[in-house]
């Protein structure tokens, strides 16, 4: 079970509303706003650009860049939202479609109109928020052709390049890169792919541009782990980690793995750390697609980490001859750490490939894995040593390493 949590002031606008929690109609969404006259593109860019809007599906781009170098590509352009969240503890990008369809279309059409895109998609693979989309775009039928592409739910279905594989009817692998879809994307045509959550977050703040700079910063979050119910929730920027683990019921928590699977794990002073996009970046870590698993108290980071990276290691999409090698040599030598049969010399071999394994594949699957490690190693040096004389209680006790225990359901 997951329950809804809301952390922004109820006189700010939102887009997880504890009061509103079913799905919005064309009714229920005009009333709050929905679908204004759009602004004239540069207009739109600016206001994005000084609001400060991030990409929500992980790499925390600048929205207003993609959009002013869509808008200056040559030819037709396409614009992808992209609602295929890979991420076992990440729920926000289906409960949004669900939930709040037309705002993601909102943002789709302003994003087209602002880039003079000719077509659009929403690309995911849950059905119920294919049907929501559906149920949509029949109630208020797009400005430019919109077009649900359903995939399989895997980790990499979302990579960018993956995702364009995809529409153009090839399997959701990633490719290597250049180009990326901006350059040569759907049907070759420059694509703007954006997460969901940020096309909603560029409609509401059309919509309300008086809250930009709040709408644009605040998150929408996943919390897990332990024995409470996962939440998923709205924070405004700078909220301290502290402070969210204290609302979910996880205070005590020993540890935290960060952006999903991206962002790595942080034991001591991770209550310290905020939501800012700068500041977690600089600790050496990142929100990503803002979910966050707490580890209980007693829980064990190494025990985490092997969970992390055996479930990396079974998404690996096995094209990568180094992402194959890689993730199952990282996860096998953390799952053997964890049962405390790791020697000595596996943990220099684990400091090696945490270095020498980053940016070798053609996605970031394997620099997830290669992160995990070397954050591990960071900032948990002691267990790591003392895992090489046995299993802590924790993980004596704990079923084989798998990531099962890091999946959430949709609220
Ligand atoms: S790095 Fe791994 S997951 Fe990514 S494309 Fe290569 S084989 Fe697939």
């Amino acid at each position: 079970m997951t329950e809804i949590l809301s952390l922004t002031p109820p006189d700010r606008p939102r887009l997880l509303d504890p009061g509103r929690p079913g799905r919005e109609d064309l009714a229920s969404y005009l009333a709050t706003g929905g679908y204004p006259a759009a602004p004239a593109p540069e207009r739109l860019v600016e206001s994005v650009a000084a609001a400060g809007l991030r990409g929500r599906g992980g790499a925390g781009f600048p929205t207003a860049v993609k959009l002013r170098t869509l808008r200056d590509a040559p030819g037709d352009t396409v614009v992808v939202a992209n609602g295929e969240e890979g991420e076992p503890g990440s729920v926000k990008d289906r409960w949004l479609l669900r939930h709040r369809p037309h705002t993601v279309l909102d943002g789709v059409r302003l994003a087209a109109r602002t880039t003079g895109a000719v077509r659009g998609y929403v690309y995911l693979s849950d059905p119920q928020a294919a049907d929501a989309v559906r149920r949509a775009l029949l109630e208020r039928p797009p400005t430019v052709p919109v077009d649900i592409v359903l995939t399989e739910h895997t980790y990499v279905a979302g990579e960018e390049s993956a995702v364009v594989r995809r529409i153009d009817g090839g399997p959701a692998l990633p490719t290597t890169k250049p180009p990326r879809p901006f350059e040569r994307g759907v049907g070759g045509a420059p694509t703007l792919i954006a997460n969901v959550e940020t096309l909603a977050r560029l409609a509401l703040l059309t919509a309300h541009p008086d809250a930009a700079v709040a709408v644009a910063s605040s998150h929408l979050l996943t919390l897990s782990g332990g024995p409470a119910p996962s939440v998923l929730a709205e924070a405004p920027a700078g909220t301290h980690l502290g402070t969210l683990a204290g609302h979910a019921g996880r205070g005590g928590s020993a540890a935290v793995l960060l952006g999903g699977l991206f962002g790595g794990l942080y034991g001591d002073g991770w209550a310290g750390l905020r939501l800012d996009h700068d500041e977690l970046v600089a600790a050496g870590g990142a929100l990503g697609c803002g979910a966050i698993h707490f580890l209980p108290p007693g829980g064990c980071p190494v025990g985490a980490a092997a969970d992390a990276a055996g479930y990396l290691a079974a998404q690996s999409a096995r094209q990568c001859g180094v992402c194959v090698s890689g993730t199952q040599a990282l996860a096998g030598t953390l799952a053997a750490l964890a049962r405390g049969e790791g020697r000595h010399e596996d943990t220099g071999k684990l400091h090696r490939w945490s270095q020498g394994l980053t940016g070798r594949g053609a996605c970031g699957l394997l620099d997830a894995s290669a992160h995990i490690a070397a954050t591990l190693l960071r900032h948990f040096p002691d267990r790591v040593r003392a895992h090489e004389d046995g299993p802590c209680p924790s993980c004596a006790d704990a079923p084989p390493p798998d990531g099962s225990r890091l999946g959430v359901t949709v609220p």
